[in-house]
């Protein structure tokens, strides 16, 4: 069985890399460090390596562990997680070089770019995923452990609330509640607390906000001048497209950042609420995700960025109309079909 590959790998190497998706999120940070306090409990100890994350989670336990690069240059071992693709890993070249790659994720959109891949589409997080490995170990998850993988669960979920959330996740929160891991307090560090730059920014991307395609499609942005005015820091643009998937009657919410370092690229995030597949939307511009959360980088003004999402995302609206339950209503079904 994969796991019991797994296993083995792990117990085999001696050097050991951890590694998640640029600009990484609560899953891809919690998922690193839980793994990695979770091999030190059977003797093995791993380097992480991240650019940089949001100091939102500076709380998590062995946050200080994480390394921006390492002096070895070749890892008997590298592990990804939460991350679909080679392409969105960070610092990709650990595990380009590595003898063995291990791929564990829950991306339905993941390209298998590892000689053992661990991918479940049906995990609402990553952490879940590390969570099930650990207790199938026999490693006990102490309320360290599940502080990290938790915020992960927490994140992705937007605190157990999207329709992702399974009772197995319940689950797994009640036995780490038992355990001591402090639930409410990780929602409000990662949920509620928003910094001043992050609310600085919302105000602007409600201002900006354009309600399009009879209420269904909501659209805004921000600039790299934005960015800079606010000061805004690592992860201060997180939750943003949320303000546009929140509002009554949209089904896709579209929101795009600026590129710090390329001015003509942007950075896309999208949300849908019941029924439009963003990450097949997403794909289409070389991008990927979950059905109802999904990014891509696409270049050009924000205008022509606009109007390529909206063109896209339109198809889905009209397939899903002329199919919906809704389609009893004749009139409805008639004007949506052409
Ligand atoms: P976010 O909008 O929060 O950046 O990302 C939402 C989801 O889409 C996350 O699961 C993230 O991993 C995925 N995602 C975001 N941007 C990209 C991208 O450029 N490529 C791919 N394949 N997935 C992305
Ligand atoms: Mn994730």
């Amino acid at each position: 069985m994969t796991l019991d590959e797994i296993l083995k790998e792990i117990q085999e190497a001696e050097k050991i890399v951890m590694l998640a998706h640029e600009t990484p999120d609560g899953d891809a940070i919690g998922s690193l460090l839980g793994l990695k306090l979770g091999l030190e409990k059977i003797g093995k100890k791993a380097d992480v390596i991240v650019t940089k994350y949001a100091r939102t989670f500076d709380f998590l336990p062995a946050i200080d562990a994480l390394k921006t690069e390492s002096d070895i240059k070749k890892y008997d071992l590298a592990i990804s997680l939460d991350c679909a693709t080679i392409k969105r890993l960070d610092n990709r070249e650990y595990f380009e070089n590595a003898k063995k790659t291990i791929v564990i994720d829950h991306h339905g959109s993941n390209n298998m770019y590892g000689d053992i891949n661990y991918v479940n589409p049906v995990a609402p997080a990553c952490a879940e995923i590390v969570l099930s490995m650990l207790s199938y170990y026999n490693i006990e998850i102490d309320s360290k452990i599940g502080t990290c993988l938790m915020t992960g669960i927490i994140t992705d979920t937007g605190g157990l609330q999207y329709p992702s959330t399974t009772a197995d996740t319940f689950e797994y929160a009640s036995e780490l509640l038992r355990k001591g891991v402090d639930i409410p307090d990780i929602c409000k560090r990662t949920l509620q607390t928003k910094t001043k730059a992050n609310f600085e920014l919302s105000k602007r991307v409600m201002d900006r906000l354009e309600i399009l395609e009879n209420g269904k499609i909501a659209f805004s942005y921000i600039t790299k001048k934005d960015l800079k005015e606010v000061n805004a820091e690592e992860g201060d643009h997180e939750g943003l497209v949320n303000i546009g998937r929140n509002i009554e009657g949209v089904e896709v919410s579209i929101f795009i950042r600026q590129d710090d370092e390329d001015e003509k690229m942007y950075k896309v995030s999208m949300r849908s609420g019941e029924y439009v597949n963003v990450s097949d939307v997403c794909l289409m511009f070389g991008g990927g995700g979950h059905p109802r959360a999904a990014g891509a980088k696409i270049q050009g003004t924000t205008e022509q960025i606009k109007t390529k999402l909206v063109n896209e995302t339109k198809k889905y609206l009209k397939w899903f109309w002329g199919r919906s339950k809704k389609s009893s209503n004749w009139i409805t079904f008639l004007i949506n079909a052409f």
